[in-house]
Formats: structure tokens, sequence, C-alpha cells
């Protein structure tokens, strides 16, 4: 069972989330639960806030840590019945990340690997507090620390799991336990015991980790909405809830649309077949979305994906034409940069390829490719990178659209019809989605033409 930011925002929720957790144990035949948490809403980027105030010398990133502290003790005195002890540990890892702050703010450098190490107390913090709720409560629960048992690489900020040597370890520690046990999500170890982290929204990659791990009967994933919707709630208000869809449209929404789920979340249980259900802790009755190898069986479309502020940069030129040859080095170039292409398209007349980014990515992404491609700009072969910021990507994403004509027809047609212009269009031989780039201006006019153009008959 995992708790994300928004059902751990304050005492209110964590109070609702300890008594799903304690409803689910007393209802076990099988094994207590395994609860994985993250960081009160807003903590990771506070704490990350604070480490980049430290870096400049900013010195209100002791204000920030000192906010964060209230907060943390204001939550325990809130539902702990005798809070001093879960006072004087909260102090005590406060006490430990301001010294560490204090470290950054003397050296004016923070390294990944110390922004992960700031990071961490997010996670900790909120778990620490989790599991003594649930003591307070008379439930039996312990605190695990994830650094004992999910390896990963260290490429902080992000880094990569191994993931049968996780497995086994994770085995060793969890599977005797006799209570609740209370896992910190999104933070994990290199082999020399270095903090690390999964990458941003990393807690649902934990929960599907340690599912796999154990071999559990299914993974919870508890949010704020009633489960995985047909678009983003905040832009389509008429978006409705998707009872069930398969792992690869799942990951190709999560992909696309990366905020309802870290996109690794289906890699660990799909190869074991293990569901994996989005409830909502607000509203605890509700079923959720159950995504399974059984795929959601919707006619045309599952869902409708978006990714914000992305640029686009059109590389033009004869020297494009015959071009396997180029095309190696603008993604070599582009792998050397670290940078995720998002969405490739290219004319058959070769003359142009078109390449996503996300924005934060384009400088570096344009440094190496002006790099690699300098003979070929000198002699104007490539006669220029023409560049078109903020912009959006759209995708439509959906097992039902295979083989099925008229969905592109159906898709650009509604867009024409609201004189929303397209600027680059993908579509995989999966058949599985359609994306497309949209000025960003156009987003939310863009996402409920086509929830209209699709879903008019369905939904709220
Ligand atoms: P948590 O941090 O609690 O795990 P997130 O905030 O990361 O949850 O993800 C849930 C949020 O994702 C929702 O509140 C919603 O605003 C947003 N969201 C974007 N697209 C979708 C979608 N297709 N279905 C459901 N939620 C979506
Ligand atoms: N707390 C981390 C984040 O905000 C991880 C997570 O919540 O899943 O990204
Ligand atoms: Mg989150």
């Amino acid at each position: 069972m995992k708790f994300g930011g928004s059902s751990v925002a304050d005492a209110a929720r964590i109070d609702a989330a300890a008594q799903i957790v304690i409803d689910a144990a007393n209802r076990a035949t099988s094994g207590m639960p395994v609860v994985v948490l993250s960081a009160l809403k807003g903590a990771t980027d506070e704490l990350i806030r604070a480490a980049a105030d430290a870096t400049v010398g900013e010195a209100g990133f002791r204000e920030r840590v000192k906010e964060l502290r209230q907060q943390h003790l204001d939550v325990a005195s809130e539902l702990l019945r005798s809070p001093e002890a879960m006072h004087n540990s909260l102090s005590e890892r406060f006490t430990e990340l301001g010294d560490i702050l204090h470290g950054v703010e003397l050296v004016r450098e923070c390294t990944l690997r110390t922004r992960d190490l700031v990071m961490s107390f997010g996670e900790l913090l909120s778990s620490e507090l989790f599991a003594a709720v649930l003591r307070d409560r008379g439930a039996n629960a312990r605190f695990y620390d994830p650094r004992e048992f999910i390896r990963t690489d260290s490429g902080h900020g992000s880094a990569r799991v191994n993931r049968p040597l996780s497995y086994e370890r994770m085995r060793e520690t969890l599977e005797e336990r006799e209570g609740i046990a209370v896992v910190p999500g999104f933070i994990a170890a290199t082999a020399s015991g270095v903090t690390t982290t999964l990458g941003r929204n990393g807690s649902d990659y934990t929960a599907s980790l340690i599912g796999a791990g154990l071999g559990v009967e299914h993974v919870e994933i508890w949010k704020d909405v009633d489960g995985v919707l047909s678009a983003d709630p905040r832009y389509v208000p008429e978006a409705f809830v998707i009872d069930h869809m398969s792992f690869e449209e799942a990951a190709e929404l999560s992909y696309f649309g990366a905020e309802v789920l870290h996109p690794a979340t289906m890699l660990p249980v799909q190869e074991l077949d293990i569901p994996v259900i989005i409830r909502n802790t607000l509203n605890p009755s509700a079923p959720g979305t159950r995504i399974s190898n059984e795929s959601s069986g919707a006619e045309l479309i599952t869902g409708i994906a978006s990714v914000e502020d992305v640029t686009i940069v059109n590389v033009e030129g004869t020297g494009m034409v015959g071009m396997p040859g180029v095309a190696a080095r603008l993604f070599s170039a582009l792998a050397r940069a670290d940078v995720t292409v998002l969405m490739i398209s290219q004319a058959s007349s070769e003359h142009t390829v078109c390449l996503v980014f996300r924005s934060q990515d384009v400088a570096k992404a344009l440094r190496e490719l002006e790099h690699e491609l300098a003979p070929e700009l000198a002699s104007r072969e490539i006669e220029r990178f023409d560049v078109q910021e903020k912009m959006e990507i759209v995708a439509v994403i959906g097992e039902g659209m295979r083989g099925k004509p008229g969905v592109s027809g159906r898709l650009f047609g509604a867009l024409g019809e609201s004189k929303i212009s397209v600027h680059a269009i993908a579509q995989g031989s999966s058949e599985r989605n359609i994306s497309f780039v949209v000025s960003g201006a156009d987003r939310e006019r863009t996402l409920r033409t086509v929830h209209t153009a699709f879903f008019c008959d369905q939904g709220g």
C-alpha cells in the first residue's frame, strides 16, 4: 500500500491513511501489509529549495527547515497521545539536516549526491511519523529503512535499481515481518551505502519493486483522485475514472502524462502479472483503477495524456537526405548530453528531423548538436536548428486504436474544427499511441476538444 504526498498532506489525511492501513491489516489473511510513503506534500520541493538557498549562501534555508520541522512536530502533536518521544526523534533528524545544509552553505556547493541526501529526509520523516501513528492506534508497526535493501547505481537524482539483488535483500528483510512494515518510498542506496533517489514521484516505483520482490497479491497506490482518469482533471473537468487498463496502456499514459504514476512503476509488476490498483485516500469506498494484463476494452482510445513545457527543435537541410550517418550522430550527441528525446518525427522528404525535448534540456541538447554537426553547419548541408518554445505534447492512448481506421481522422478533424494548429505528429507502429504537439497556450482547449471528440457520450 503506497500513500503519495497528497495522502499524507496534513494530520487529517495521515489519520485517514492510517485507518485505511489498519482496516487492511485487520482483514489480511495472508501476511501483513507493507506500507510505502511519500514525504508530506510539498516537503521534497521545500528541501530542494533549502539546498538551493544554502548553495548560494542565502540564509533563508534556515527558515525553511524551521517551518518544515514545525509542520512535522505539529502533525505529531495532533495525532499522537504522547508525542514527546516522536518530537525528540524528529528534532534529531532536523538537527542532522540543518548540519548538512550548513555544510552546503560553507562550501557553496551541492552535488547531486548531497541533494539526494537532503531530499531523503522527506520520506524518512513522514515514515517514522506514520509508523508511530499506527502504533499509537494499537497496531503492530515497524519502520524499515529501504537503504538496507533497495540497491542502485550511483546515478544520483534518478538512480537505476539492481532488481535481482534488491529482491533478494528485500525478502531477507521483509518476508518475516510480524506486523505492518512502514517503508519510506523514493530513497535507496548504492553498494557502499550512499543514499540515492529514484527520480521525482519515485515512491510509486518503490511500491511496485517491493510488490514484485515479495510476490504480493496486488499493489495499491493511494492518491487524491478516484483512479487514473481519462485526462488530467485539472484541465478537463469532465474527465472520468478508467475502470481498468493494461500495463502497456498505463505505461504509455504515465510516460506521456508524467504526473499520475511514475513511468517505471509498471516494469517490475508486469513481469509477474501483479495487478496495481490506484485508489483514493479521500474516498476509500471508490473501487479505483485496476491495472493488469487485461486491456481497458475501450472502443477507440483509453485516455489522453500531456507533457507540459516542451520545445521543438527542427533540424533542417539537404545534409539530412539519405541520412543514416547523420541520424546516428544526432542521437549519440543527445545521449552524450544525457537528454531524453520525448518525440521524434521525420517527413519522408528527409529534409527535416523534428525532435521534441523538455524545455529544461534544450540548451544542453543544442550545445551538443551544434558541436557534433559543426562540419555540416559550416558547409550549409544543415541550414539551421529551428527552435519553437512553450509547446505541449498531447498523446491519445489505447489498445483499442489498433487496426482501426478513422482514429486520426476524428482526432485531427476535431482539432481543425477548433482551429488548433498542430506543429508535429508521431505515431508508433504499436498503434497504441498518437502523439502531437500544440502550442502551450492551446493546452486546455486541445485537451477538452480531444476529450469531447472521443468521449462525448461517456463520463461526466
Ligand atoms: P501523489 O503524489 O499523491 O502520489 P500525484 O500528485 O503525483 O500523487 O498524482 C496525482 C495527481 O495527478 C492528481 O491529483 C491529478 O491532478 C494528476 N493527474 C494528471 N493526469 C491525471 C490522470 N490522467 N488521472 C489522474 N490524475 C491525473
Ligand atoms: N517525495 C518525492 C517527490 O515529491 C517522491 C514521491 O513523492 O513519490 O518527488
Ligand atoms: Mg507525488
